[in-house]
């Protein structure tokens, strides 16, 4: 079995990641998309980031009953900071019957080179790259492991759904129904 690996802060998360991981479940040879939720820094200022279960619950609840999609929250017990590389190292170890494969955007292929073990990643990881407007996709998407996908894309942030919440404005079909209603209900995001 293939998966592919999407990794966010999804701070919450909205439609357009949802768009992304079904396009990735539906439209290429991965069998899977495991959207894995990045947990907190602990050297990085946490003001505008939720809990790491408040975000991984509204993934869940946004992803609803799909066999193709799954939250992970395999990286909130890894050493932190987490890196993809090591993420997968154990990923590979405790899953000997599956293989991975990385999801990224435009933007994130453009500056790979910059991340730990970039070489060895792309040596034993095939990377699904997604194309984002204005941004340029560098040397490395013509690597042969990168396959350079055209998907529907929303101009959409969690950055913005966060401040519509803080001023009090709807967010209603931007995240997914069960999101917005646990939004609603909860204090998450409006101080
Ligand atoms: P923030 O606004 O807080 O930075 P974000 O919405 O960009 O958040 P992340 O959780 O950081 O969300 O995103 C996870 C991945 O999804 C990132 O690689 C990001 O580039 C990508 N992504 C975010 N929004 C979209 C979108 N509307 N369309 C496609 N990809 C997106």
């Amino acid at each position: 079995m293939k998966v592919g690996l999407f990794f966010g802060s999804f701070n919450p998360i909205h439609v357009g990641h949802l768009i992304i991981a079904n396009h990735m479940a539906t439209h290429t040879d991965l069998d899977k998309v495991w959207m894995v939720v990045s947990p907190q820094n602990p050297l990085k200022p946490k003001k505008t980031l939720a809990r790491d279960f408040d975000r991984l619950h509204l993934v869940r609840l946004g992803i609803g009953d799909n066999p193709r999609i799954e939250a992970s929250n395999v990286e909130f017990n890894l050493p932190k900071p987490s890196y993809t590389i090591d993420t997968l190292a154990f990923l590979t170890e405790k899953y000997p019957d599956k293989t991975f494969a990385l999801i990224m955007g435009g933007d994130n292929i453009a500056s790979l080179h910059l991340w730990k073990n970039y070489e060895q990643l792309l040596a034993n990881f095939d990377i699904y790259v997604y194309q984002r407007p204005g941004t340029e996709l560098g040397p490395l998407a013509t690597h042969p492991r990168v396959k350079v996908l055209e998907a529907p894309l929303l101009d959409i942030s969690a950055t913005y759904i966060r401040e519509c919440i803080r001023k009090g404005q709807s967010v209603r079909y931007l995240v997914p129904e069960p999101v917005f209603e646990y939004l609603k209900d909860n204090t998450l995001y409006k101080v």
